[in-house]
């Protein structure tokens, strides 16, 4: 028997090896990839618990993999960080999502803005505010209508140049979201001292809220009291992962600006959520 187990694991090891070795490969085509324009963007609404109205759009990098379909980022950012070719792959997403934001809108009403995850490597480099900039000018989208979005750990990990930089950008009118908040280390006082415009609260706090269940009291008032805080620091408060009516109406109720999650609208094309007339619950 013990002979028996030796040899799983090995071949569980060297399944485990092919698994790695197949993420590497995977990861090492982004260069070739990001030539042919395999990559593509879905976005999805930033809707407002007041009036329905799309106030922003966040960008989800997607890769039509000629072999494997389509792959969603779980499959590749995360080896691409590893590696560091999520700053040729961030650019590119950084610059798409200005270009066709620069597009939306009929001039009617306010035009939403874009949302862009940064991973870390790009925040530290130091060519950061220029690219920003740049793109800003090349397109011509007004600096409001950028939102960046940095994970708590980013944050914390960012050293005092790259805050500089971030200050940069936040003065220039660039708006710095705090995504997945509550999932790391990050506290209320320390983003006191940081540029940031907006906490994007993590889902898993979202998915316990049921109106008339006790067990969910303690979420409510734990989102509640960070609402109120968030707000007494001037910082407006999204809501990921709203899946349902309820949540959105507890949110609502709360005090939370906005929401994001699929009760609101799924990841898309852009056209998708811009044609859409805006809705109080979203039903
Ligand atoms: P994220 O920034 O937290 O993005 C939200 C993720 O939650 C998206 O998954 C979205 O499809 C999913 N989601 C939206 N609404 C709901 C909902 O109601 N319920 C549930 N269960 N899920 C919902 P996606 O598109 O697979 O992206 C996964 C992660 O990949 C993102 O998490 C983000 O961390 C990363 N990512 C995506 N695009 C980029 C990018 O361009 N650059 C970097 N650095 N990271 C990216
Ligand atoms: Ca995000
Ligand atoms: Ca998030």
């Amino acid at each position: 028997a013990k002979a028996a187990g030796g040899a799983r694991w090995s071949v569980f090891d060297a399944d485990r090896n092919e698994r790695e070795l197949a993420r590497y490969a995977l990861s090492a085509a982004i260069p070739a990839a990001l030539e042919r324009g395999e990559f593509l963007l879905d976005y999805q609404p930033l809707t407002s618990l007041r009036d329905g109205a799309v106030l922003g759009m966040e960008a989800l990098v997607r890769w039509r993999h000629p072999q494997r379909g389509l792959l969603r980022p779980d499959a590749f950012i995360g080896l691409a960080e590893e590696t560091g070719l999520i700053v040729p792959l961030g650019g590119w997403v950084l610059a798409e999502a200005c270009r066709e934001a620069a597009g939306w809108g009929d001039g009617s009403a306010p035009a939403p803005f874009v949302s862009v995850n940064l991973a870390v490597q790009q925040v530290r480099r130091p060519g950061l505010v220029d690219e920003v900039r740049g793109l800003l000018r090349r397109t011509g989208l007004p600096p409001e209508r950028l939102q960046l979005e940095l994970t708590e750990s980013t944050m914390m990990s960012t050293a005092e140049e790259p805050v500089r930089a971030l200050r940069v950008l936040a003065d220039l009118g660039v708006r710095i979201a705090i995504d997945d908040f509550g999932t790391g280390y990050c506290n209320l006082a320390y983003l006191r001292g940081l540029p940031v415009t907006e906490l994007k609260v993590a889902g898993e706090f979202v998915t316990g809220l049921r109106a008339p269940e006790p067990a969910s009291r303690t979420d409510e008032r734990i989102l509640a009291s960070l609402v109120s805080l968030a707000h007494a620091l001037d910082l407006t408060v999204t809501a990921e992962g709203v899946e349902t009516a309820e949540q959105a109406d507890r949110l609502r109720a709360i005090g939370c600006d906005a929401a994001q999650g699929w009760h609101f609208g799924r990841p898309g094309p852009a056209a998708r959520h811009l044609t859409r007339s805006p809705a109080l619950s979203g039903t």
